[in-house]
């Protein structure tokens, strides 16, 4: 964690602004994300932090534009990327924005990785496709890809044909992405399968096919939730050292504040649909102000805590099919006052650059 006290929110990438995403579902209606704002600047590391079910995800499949609609609706706000609205465009321009400008990485390595092919190839595809927008794109002509790209392959499989023998061009490239994510031999690797290499090795795969995409912005939903804890920490390192390399902007998602700590420049703490507050990582640990981030605080082992002595929150997360009318945290909340049951408070700053929603801190 680096102090960073004067966190720049000046240039930014993406602006999140009143967003609020519903599901229709067959208990009735659903507002999983509920007038969320933040932004994401250009070259930061941007974590969303929060419990199980509190839209951290459902907020992350908006900006890439993978929401399932229906029964997911964005029913008002905006999301605004390099001054377009990406709330307002169609599925097929959507798509020219997914995988190559804003990428995502998922938890599950092995889910997202295909079997029966091998890793080389599953690069080339990535890199194929990429090529192949941008020849949409820019109506430019590129012999090398235009040749291992072969329009005869049936509609029915997602997988470009690649000839059996990689060109150079595109194996060099291949390689290029394997070195960038830190693995040694990548000549060996290109020729494995998914099965056989750790989920730390297949972590890097799944970062290498999306940054080969060149994105702006890089969504990576829990990646590490499924790694232990030494290869985790040097999943994190390697998504922080890339940022810088290949100039991209990271969106983090994670419900592990500890995570957050390791790599993020600023965090936004959700809480049931809601965000109750936003900081630089800095102040967020070294002074928390909403009851929800000192409690998740209070659960996590640092080495100088008795971890006999963690503290859980007690309670769970309100049903979001029937909020509650006051704030969604007062069930939960050792300082709630009447007016917490009452009304809902709103997201004022109570700090330079330091957000907060509670009353705690005025209205
Ligand atoms: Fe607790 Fe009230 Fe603040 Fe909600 S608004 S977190 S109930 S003090």
């Amino acid at each position: 964690m680096q102090e960073n006290n004067t966190l720049e929110l000046g240039k930014n990438l993406v602006s999140i602004r009143d967003l609020s995403i519903d599901y229709t579902t067959d208990r009735g209606f659903l507002r999983a994300v509920d007038d969320v704002n933040f932004d994401v600047p250009q070259n930061k590391l941007i974590a969303i932090v929060g419990e199980s079910g509190c839209g951290k995800s459902t907020l992350g499949l908006s900006i890439i534009g993978l929401l399932p609609i229906p029964p997911a609706k964005i029913s008002h706000g905006s999301i605004i990327y390099r001054n377009q609205d990406l709330v307002l465009l169609g599925e097929k321009q959507r798509r020219l924005y997914r995988g190559t400008e804003i990428a995502m990485i998922f938890q599950e390595p092995l889910t997202s990785l295909n079997p029966v092919y091998k890793v080389g190839d599953q690069i080339a595809e990535a890199i194929l496709i990429r090529e192949r927008r941008r020849l949409r794109s820019s109506h430019l002509d590129s012999e090398v890809m235009q040749e291992v790209y072969d329009s005869r392959q049936p509609r029915t499989s997602r997988i470009p044909r690649i000839k059996r023998h990689i060109p150079k061009e595109l194996s060099d490239e291949i390689i290029a992405s394997l070195k960038l994510v830190r693995i040694a031999d990548p000549e060996q690797v290109m020729e494995r399968y998914s099965f056989e290499l750790s989920g730390g090795m297949r972590q890097r795969i799944m970062i290498a096919m999306a940054l080969s995409q060149k994105p702006s912005l890089l969504i990576a939903d829990e990646p590490t939730t499924a790694l232990d804890v030494t290869t985790q920490a040097q999943v994190l390192k390697l998504m922080k050292e890339l940022m810088n390399e290949v100039n991209t902007s990271i969106l983090l998602i994670s419900h592990d504040l500890a995570v957050a700590s390791q790599v993020a420049d600023e965090v936004v703490v959700m809480y049931a649909g809601e965000i109750v507050e936003r900081a630089s990582v800095y102040d967020l640990f070294s002074d928390p102000l909403h009851p929800y981030t000192k409690g998740l605080l209070s659960c996590i082992p640092l080495g100088s805590k008795d971890e006999t002595n963690l503290e859980p929150i007690a309670g769970s997360v309100p049903e979001l099919l029937n909020p509650p009318k006051g704030c969604r945290f007062a069930a939960r909340c050792k300082f709630a006052m009447e007016v917490c049951w009452q009304h809902r408070p709103r997201l004022i700053e109570a700090k330079a650059n330091h957000k907060v929603e509670c009353f705690l801190y005025g209205t």
